[in-house]
């Protein structure tokens, strides 16, 4: 007889981790085990909420049973080639992919980092080819409160101390200008801007939406300055705001355009950069990749998440119940929430500080059977998978008020 099989508990399992995991993390104590749709379930069989869908990464809901369908029949044929042959999954991702995006070429990475780091290795390189700009001399404009991954490079142009501090020497070549001053990016760009990168919307900022119009002016700005316009829509695309692209909202088709996070559908990590061909046309042979980019499992999820978006349900859902997510925020302002910023099914919640820390409250809001996250000092990010429920999301909003007038 064999013993039955010993499992830990969470509280065990938390402990276990500390002396052999970085702590680079502060998670809330919860400990995930399995997860459907919007749901997931703890070690003990716990069922909580999840307003986080990790940070976008699972906006088609946990283990879509399209895309789990997508990546169970490519695991059975064929799951890595690297680039040195072709694979049959790639074509079609590719296509697929830049029709949704109204764009012409794809670069397909793997996490968003890889994505950010491939764009500005693209702009430099099309100043240079394209533009004209002398060597070594490009720039790249970005705004203050950014937030695009954690390598060397992009951390250099970070204005968030934490994220900086003891990584340097910095990667030169980046100016930053306040977000949404179009009068500021105006002034930062010159002969030697090869592009300017940014968020549509901030998300690790705190889900900050530009003025309207913004977004508009930095493609008319940009076009008239002969520079790029790289739109960072890694937390913003594919849905979550209520359109494909965050930049849709303003009919804005820019450069290029890095996708990932809910590109791999919360199954595999897939990114890319989406582009016009005079910018990804600079690469050739050899002068960039990835072992894992474009990779037939990656490939064939990608395809199954461009499929999804097609038909416009997702975008539709979060259109329609960003407007219960932004009443139920309404009826709460002066409850607790002392303001907020949402777009689609995406929000941004400032409590009032004297209720607790953003960390307290998404404790107490675990406590109530909901998973969210704070960002900044006493904001909360709401970002809850696309399938959630008209009621589901009246739920986790009668939670926030019960957490916030307890
Ligand atoms: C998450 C994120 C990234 C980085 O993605 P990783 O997959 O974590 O490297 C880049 N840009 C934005 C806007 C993001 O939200």
């Amino acid at each position: 007889m064999t013993a039955p099989a010993r499992t830990r508990s969470s509280d065990e399992l938390i402990s276990a981790e500390q002396p052999v995991l970085a702590h680079n993390y502060h998670p809330l104590p919860v400990v995930v085990a399995r997860a459907e749709g919007t749901w997931v379930e703890d070690v003990e069989g716990r069922r909580y909420l999840d307003m986080l869908a990790g940070y976008s990464a699972l906006n088609f809901g946990h283990r879509n049973p399209v895309l789990i369908e997508a990546a169970h029949r490519q695991l059975d044929r064929l799951t890595l080639t690297s680039r040195a042959f072709h694979n049959d999954q790639l074509a079609e991702f590719a296509e697929s992919l830049a029709a949704l995006t109204g764009l012409d070429m794809v670069l397909p990475m793997n996490t968003g980092a890889e994505a950010v780091e491939s764009a500005v290795k693209v702009a430099r390189k099309w100043a240079y080819e394209v533009k004209g700009v002398p060597a070594d001399q490009a720039t790249v404009v970005v705004a203050s409160g950014n937030f695009h991954g954690r390598t060397t490079t992009i951390v250099s142009f970070s204005t968030d101390e934490t994220a900086r501090s003891g990584f340097g020497p910095f990667t030169p070549g980046f100016r930053i200008v306040p977000y949404n001053d179009l009068a500021a990016l105006e002034a930062a760009v010159d002969g030697t801007t090869a592009a300017v990168l940014i968020e549509p919307i901030q998300g690790e900022a705190g889900v900050i939406i530009p003025d309207d119009g913004y977004l508009a002016g930095v493609r008319e700005l940009t076009r008239r300055a002969g520079c790029l316009f790289i739109a960072d829509e890694i937390q913003s695309g594919l849905g979550r705001t209520g359109s494909t692209l965050a930049v849709d909202h303003e009919g804005v088709v820019p450069d290029a355009v890095l996708l990932g996070k809910a590109l791999g559908g919360g199954i595999v990590p897939v990114s890319a950069v989406v582009a016009r061909r005079e910018v990804l046309g600079v690469l050739k042979p050899g002068e960039h990749g990835s072992t894992f980019g474009g990779n037939p499992l990656a490939a064939a999820v990608g395809s199954a998440v461009v499929g999804i978006l097609e038909t416009g349900e997702f975008q539709r859902r979060a259109a329609e119940l960003g407007v219960v997510l932004r009443d139920g925020l309404t009826a709460l302002l002066g409850k607790g929430v002392v303001g907020f910023r949402s777009r689609g099914l995406w929000a941004g919640v400032d409590v009032d500080p004297a209720i607790g820390t953003g960390r307290e409250i998404s404790e107490r809001l675990m406590r109530e059977g909901i998973l969210a996250k704070d960002t900044h000092g006493s904001t909360i990010r709401l970002a809850p998978p696309l399938t959630i429920t008209a009621e589901e999301l009246e739920s986790a909003l009668q939670a926030l008020e019960r957490v916030l007038t307890a």
